[in-house]
């Protein structure tokens, strides 16, 4: 069979004559000429690389297949589970779907894994400073579901879901990135002060699972101070691992800080398929003038063949790039300016010319191969032993000022076995009053604790809610629930 699982858990698609068969997708705009001054360099260095080229970006949205993926190539990807992609474009007017998500998400690509570092000759205003990190960015989850509402005419809603699954995941994806690169250190960048439960659920994550890997350093950092450390003193970090947002923030910052998206790639790794690709777009405005610099997607590339454990041919071509840059004769216009640049091709060819020699100062760092993180696949991967509905909180939509709200919320709970806590308007408590000088906005949560035996039974919560309905517009429901004996809830601002 030609698809294996590595004993490190990766499935590849290895040939009869021992090649590796990858799906190549050129990509739009400067994409076709970066990845094909890539493949120039991994036929150069013998790659034992076998190509299917497929399609997908604009070329397919002008084809009318809105998801810009045509099946060809999902077929394809789904027979090599390893894919070198140059940038795609979303252009507007065609369906307006990405087709670089339409392919992480078919793909289940968890993790996001973004390594920037200082290099020779490119300057930037951290030079000597020995940056070498690694952005590691959890995929699929987080306000980047993209479950949103109109909760009324003038508020809307994003679901921040974030599970226990996906963040030991990703967790362990961190330690294991550590591992393989011969590190030492790992922080955890979360929000985890103001968004205890979401956030929180991967710094508690990660702190469990640093419990395995005990030679390893584990820090939590506040994701805002990451930011300012990042700009600060940015070779402190070696791993960074965090929730997708911060981390699409986070990587782009660190792409800033080594010179530009010339020199920034990037991957994306699920269980069953890894994606390579730079971090930059099509650049359409430098598109077929053979002026782009392709080695975003050749470290890319670089990053593959590591994947595949392909690990002399990938030192191969980062020693010879490094040379190349560390002498300094060839470099791309985005290094030395448009006007005096290399082109593209005769940057290629000094790479490949440099195929064997070994730069003086700048280093390889030496891996190991990389172990894909297993985790428990149950659907449900926490069971507590105990669970109870304690309340429910009723979202409605009014423009009643709090105090008459909270009056008439709590004359429409009597005689029902719940009553109201407090009301709150965009998290802080407005009802029973506090002292504060709120704004408000016509979107209130009404917050009802259960006052009967046990827990609340679903025809009294429909009930309460029958009763808030005959008087006020409602449109969303959270039971409140407790999990062995904790809240699975947090308190507004000012609740006691
Ligand atoms: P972009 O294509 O990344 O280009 C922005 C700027 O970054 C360029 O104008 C150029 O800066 C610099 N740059 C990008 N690649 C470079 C390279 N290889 N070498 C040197 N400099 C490079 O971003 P965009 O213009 O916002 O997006 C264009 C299209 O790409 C959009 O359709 C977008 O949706 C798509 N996109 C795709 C991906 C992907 O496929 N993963 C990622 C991002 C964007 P200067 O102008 O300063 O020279």
């Amino acid at each position: 069979m030609p698809l294996i699982t590595t004993e490190t858990g990766k499935k590849m698609h290895v040939l009869e004559d021992g090649r590796k068969l990858i799906t190549v997708i050129p990509g739009d705009g400067v994409g076709p000429e970066c990845v094909e001054a890539t493949l120039k360099v991994l036929e150069a260095a013998k790659a034992p690389l076998a190509y299917e080229v497929r399609e997908a970006g604009a070329s397919v949205f002008k084809k009318g297949i809105a998801s810009g993926v045509p099946q060809e190539t999902v077929e394809s990807i789904g027979k090599t589970r390893v894919a070198l992609k140059g940038p795609l474009e979303t252009p507007v007017g065609y369906g307006e779907k990405s087709a670089n998500v339409t392919l992480r998400k078919l793909f289940e690509t968890y993790a996001n894994v973004r390594p920037v570092r200082e290099f020779p000759n490119v300057p930037t205003p951290y030079a000597g400073r020995g940056i070498d990190l690694v952005v590691v960015r959890e995929n699929v989850e987080d306000l980047y579901a993209g479950i949103e509402h109109m909760q009324t005419p003038g508020v809307a809603q994003t679901l921040k879901l974030i599970s226990w699954k996906g963040s030991e995941k990703i967790a362990r994806f961190a330690f294991e990135l550590v591992r393989a690169e011969g590190r030492k250190r790992v922080h955890c960048a979360t929000k985890s002060n103001i968004m205890k439960l979401s956030e929180g659920t991967l710094k508690r994550a990660f702190e469990k699972v640093a419990q395995d890997y005990p030679g390893i350093e584990a820090h939590h950092i506040i994701v805002d101070n990451a930011a300012h450390q990042l700009v600060k003193r940015p070779e402190q970090f070696e791993v960074i691992v965090t929730t997708n947002m911060n981390g699409d923030i986070l990587s782009d910052l660190t792409s800033g800080l080594i010179g530009g998206l010339g020199f920034a790639p990037s991957a994306n790794i699920g269980d069953e398929v890894a994606i390579f690709e730079a971090v930059h777009g099509s650049a359409p405005k430098y598109a077929g003038q053979n002026v782009i610099n392709p080695t975003a997607v050749l470290l890319s590339a670089v990053m593959m063949l590591r994947y595949l454990e392909e690990f002399a041919t990938a030192d191969l071509i980062e020693n010879a790039l490094l040379y190349t840059l560390e002498e300094g004769r060839v470099l791309t216009g985005d290094v030395v300016g448009y006007d005096r640049g290399a082109k593209t091709t005769e940057y290629t060819e000094a790479i490949i010319q440099n195929l064997g020699k070994i730069p003086k100062r700048a280093r390889v760092r030496e891996h190991k191969p990389f172990r894909l993180p297993k985790v428990d696949g149950a659907i449900a991967a926490v069971v507590p032993k105990s669970r109870r509905v304690v309340g429910v909180d009723v979202f409605v939509e009014t423009d009643l000022l709090p105090e008459p709200l909270g009056k008439a919320l709590e004359a429409l709970a009597e005689g029902t076995p719940f009553r109201l806590k407090m009301v709150s308007n965009r998290g802080t408590q407005v009802y029973p009053p506090t002292g504060g000088l709120t704004g408000l906005v016509d979107h209130y949560r009404c917050r009802f604790l259960y006052r009967g035996e046990g827990e609340a039974g679903d025809e009294e919560i429909l009930d309460l809610v029958r009763r808030v309905a005959s008087r006020f517009r409602w449109m969303h429901l959270e039971k409140l629930q407790e999990f062995d004996g904790e809240p699975g809830f947090t308190k507004a601002q000012g609740e006691d």
